[in-house]
């Protein structure tokens, strides 16, 4: 498994399972085994998939060490002050039946972002989160948070695909020295980008699937991966990228496909902000 150094010195296995919308126990607990045989070390959840506590089971139950597992968890929406964020992290922590997290993102720039991070600083400064991140922070949101933050997010996790590649962010946030991480990186399922043309001619040429050569496009782009299955067969495809590369004109033609597409909610519309925090 790749390693990626983030800005603080850590490293991040640059694939891991995601979790989101697994709402059942045992699919939980048999994904994550599957994952652990398969050599996945990094899981990542958020307080409002309602599934920490079933990943924190499921890892318990596993005979790897924990300092081998690397788990990010998110501070939902409704929490927006500092001592909200504190006492939504020991939470989190104890669902998780660890006593640190490896990364723990703020989840949306909804109101209170300066707040939280002042919350995660303290709590990193504390020795209990190896590394602090944002999620779904755009350019204007990064500038805000820096005007009060003292320490720069390692990683900024943002919706990125075929049809939503992020190129001006992937930019900046290299030039901010802060990790891409991409959350619904193969479209979640919700575009028909696993039928792209161009990415099905790429998939043939090197004899694997349109999910594998998505997931090898953003490990080529720096970018870290969480893709999201609880079936046996797609858990271990998804990490058999390793094997292959693409080459710079593979990379071009999945440029060109780019349709600034997004899926899911847009951070900068403040009325979907806003209607988020009322979520538990
Ligand atoms: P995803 O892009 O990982 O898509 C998951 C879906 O793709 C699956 O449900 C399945 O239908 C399909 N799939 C998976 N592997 C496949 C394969 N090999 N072949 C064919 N189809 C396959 O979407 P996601 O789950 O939304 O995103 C991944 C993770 O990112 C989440 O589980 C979660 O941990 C995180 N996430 C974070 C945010 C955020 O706001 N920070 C938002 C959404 C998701």
């Amino acid at each position: 498994m790749e390693q990626l150094k983030l800005n603080n010195g850590q490293t991040i296995p640059q694939l891991g399972l995601g979790v989101f919308k697994v709402q059942d126990a045992g699919d939980l607990k048999s994904a994550v085994a599957e994952a652990l045989k398969v050599g996945y070390r990094h899981f990542d959840t958020a307080t409002i998939y309602h599934n920490e506590e079933w990943l924190g089971e499921a890892l318990a139950e596993s005979d790897v060490p924990r300092e081998e597992l690397f788990i990010t968890s998110k501070v939902w929406n409704n929490n927006t002050t500092y001592d909200e964020t504190i006492t939504a992290f020991h939470e989190s922590l104890k669902k998780l039946q660890t006593d640190y997290l490896d990364l723990y993102l703020i989840h949306w720039p909804s109101e209170g972002y300066n707040e939280k991070w002042r919350a995660m600083e303290s709590l990193y400064n504390d020795g209990l989160i190896k590394s602090i991140g944002v999620s779904n922070f755009e350019k204007p949101h990064m500038e805000k948070l820096m005007t009060t933050a003292k320490i720069k997010p390692a990683v900024d996790q943002v919706e990125t695909h075929p049809y939503f590649q992020h190129k001006e962010l992937n930019e900046y946030l290299k030039s901010m020295d802060i990790a891409h991480e991409a959350w619904g990186p193969l479209g979640q399922g919700k575009s028909n980008v696993l039928e792209d043309p161009v990415l099905v001619k790429i998939a043939e040429a090197h004899d694997k699937s349109v999910a594998q050569v998505i997931l090898r496009w953003h490990l080529q782009r720096d970018i870290i991966v969480i893709p999201k299955s609880v079936h046996a067969e797609r858990i271990a495809q998804n990490i058999n990228v390793f094997d292959f590369s693409l080459t710079d004109e593979e990379m071009s033609m999945i440029a060109s496909i780019d349709k600034n597409q997004r899926g899911s909610g847009d951070p900068n519309d403040e009325e979907f902000l806003k209607g988020t925090m009322s979520r538990r």
